[in-house]
């Protein structure tokens, strides 16, 4: 049936594996990347049994592709993007400048000539972005300084990636050391590139900002979340889509632009969350084409030859980024985390191999070695994140005040006899209206950047961070507090909470909210005074009002 249905094969084994693989990875407290990546080894072609169709699920990655990185594009306004260049751009040049001359050396050393060395070496200094931004998303560091500057980093190693494009084919004749460059025709396609870039960025900033957020607001109010969904994903994919073929900008970065366009629009919250289901089933897919390339033989053909490669990404790239960014006076858990971030590669290292072999400035078996490098690294890359936490933890008991304050644990509060207040949504806010008029002190805990600055400019005390990372909680002081509200929808977390206060205060108050009755259940289970169902209320107030028109 599969091979009738290509498509609803690579759905169904594709997502299947990485579904029960991703499940017992996560059983072995294992990163479930592990899993989709080993899934898609066992479809892949090198493998007995089931070949999925490559060039299908590779399309289907690239919707992944698009979603994800139009979602990165919700959370970042081009003042965010401004606001990290000065690190961003020196530091994504350096480090891929770096990088790529080691990779040179590696090749040198299989004794390849310099023009295979150079895009061999730039193939290994860039970095996945799907690979960074899952990082940063399952981390909720995305609204982080430190999340903005490795967004910013990728951004520009995104440029650089489609700079070399252009030019490699010019190059490469030059390169090989047969024809002499034609200068002319060089800057000629040079400044079609720029020139086409500059184009797509002026239509997205000055068409695109009014066109989509008009869009989006019209079909909000036809009252129809299918329409609603459908527009977000026709955006999404259509802008990508045009990027890439018209404007040759990559596809990764026309979806953040149509994503960062509509960053300022009050819909962007809800065109997030129409998108979100459906960009994490292909971003899966994304992993299980990287694991569907890979040909596991590599690991014994060219262990010495690997290892090295290897060693160019997580040393040379990661390392050069680490010292990069503390020299540039940044904390220790920036340096950290841009580390193990860029501690990987990806599709553009494909993309980059691809050209190279079609030009054949490069030989069949550097793909081999890009592949291998890619599969091998994505697969430690969620370690080196335990271990770069581990070590900012060990490192940063206190942090210091520094230009990655916001992003930081701050230091205990003084408060005590006092309420404590995760989320200041639309539910926390009218929570600490009333603490306000009340006259009890409180503190807010609340990770979203806009909320924690409109907090800190009304002088409220809050502590930045998710309320179930341990530092963050303890941070409130709540062996001497009076209650815990945790008024954050969802419940999964807000059951975290409710367990750690729990744990640490076996008497306090603690109000929890609640959507569904199963999850009254569970945040009554882990130790909630008090659950709050919003629902239950609703409906309560609805047939109040209803009462006092005597109509019930
Ligand atoms: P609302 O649903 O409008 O009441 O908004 C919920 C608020 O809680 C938002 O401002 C979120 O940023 C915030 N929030 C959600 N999860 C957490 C968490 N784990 N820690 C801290 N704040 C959170």
């Amino acid at each position: 049936m599969a091979h009738e249905s290509p498509l609803i094969g690579v759905l169904v084994f594709g997502l299947g594996l990485a579904f029960v693989l991703g499940t017992l990875a996560n059983r072995l407290k294992l990163s479930p990347l592990v899993g989709y990546l080993l899934a898609g080894v066992l479809i892949g072609p090198f493998t007995p049994g089931y070949v999925a169709d490559a060039g299908l699920t590779l399309q289907l990655a690239e919707i992944g592709v698009i979603l994800l990185m139009f979602g990165v594009g919700l959370h970042f306004s081009p003042r965010d993007l401004l606001a990290v260049r000065a690190i961003a751009v020196p530091g994504a040049i350096l480090q891929v400048a770096i990088a790529a001359v080691l990779g040179a050396g590696v090749a040198w050393w299989l004794g390849w000539p310099l023009a295979t060395g150079l895009v061999f070496g730039l193939a290994l200094s860039v970095a996945s972005t799907v690979v960074m931004m899952r990082a940063l998303q399952d981390r909720r560091l995305m609204d982080s300084e430190r999340g903005r500057i490795a967004v910013g980093w990728l951004v520009v190693q995104d440029l650089l990636t489609v700079l070399t494009l252009v030019l490699l084919p010019p190059l490469a004749a030059l390169l090989k050391g047969g024809a002499v460059l034609d200068t002319g025709t060089l800057l000629v396609s040079l400044a079609w590139t720029f020139g086409k870039l500059a184009a797509f960025v002026a239509l997205m900033l000055v068409v695109g900002s009014r066109v989509i957020p008009w869009i989006l607001h019209y079909i909000a109010h036809t009252g129809s979340r299918e329409l609603f969904r459908l527009a977000v994903l026709s955006l999404a994919l259509g802008v990508a889509f045009a990027a890439a073929e018209l404007f040759g900008v990559s596809i990764a970065l026309g979806a953040f632009f149509a994503g960062m366009i509509l960053s300022e629009s009050p819909l962007s919250q809800r065109a997030a969350e129409e998108s979100l289901p459906l960009r994490d089933a292909f971003a899966v897919l994304f992993f299980v084409s990287v694991g569907m390339l890979f040909d596991p033989m590599t690991l014994l053909r060219e262990p010495l030859a690997l290892t090295m490669t290897v060693l160019v990404v997580l040393v040379g790239s990661a390392g050069s980024a680490f010292a990069i960014v503390r020299l540039f006076g940044y904390p220790l858990a920036t340096a950290l985390l841009i580390a193990a971030g860029l501690a990987q590669i990806g599709e553009f290292s494909f993309i980059l191999a691809d050209l190279g072999i079609g030009l054949k400035v490069m030989p069949e078996r550097a793909r081999a070695l890009i592949l291998g490098t890619s599969i091998l690294s994505i697969f430690v890359n969620p370690f080196l994140f335990q271990g770069a936490e581990w070590l900012r933890k060990r490192a940063e008991p206190q942090p210091k005040p520094t230009p990655d304050k916001k992003a930081s644990v701050q230091a205990p509060t003084t408060l005590s006899g006092h309420a404590v207040l995760v989320g200041y949504g639309r539910v926390g806010r009218l929570i600490g209206d009333g603490l306000k008029a009340d006259g009890l002190p409180f503190l807010v805990i609340e990770e979203a950047a806009d909320a924690v600055e409109a907090l800190r400019g009304a002088g409220i005390e809050c502590i930045q961070g998710n309320g179930a990372d341990d530092p963050v909680l303890a941070a409130s002081n709540l062996a001497a507090a009076r209650i815990l509200f945790v008024a954050i929808p969802e419940a999964f977390e807000a059951g975290q909470i409710v367990q750690q206060a729990r744990k640490a205060r076996s008497d306090l108050e603690i109000v929890a909210r609640a959507h569904f009755d199963a999850e009254v259940e569970h945040l009554r289970q882990l130790g909630a005074s008090a659950v709050i169902m919003g629902e239950r209320e609703i409906a309560a107030a609805m047939l109040g009002y209803a009462r006092t028109k005597a109509v019930a």
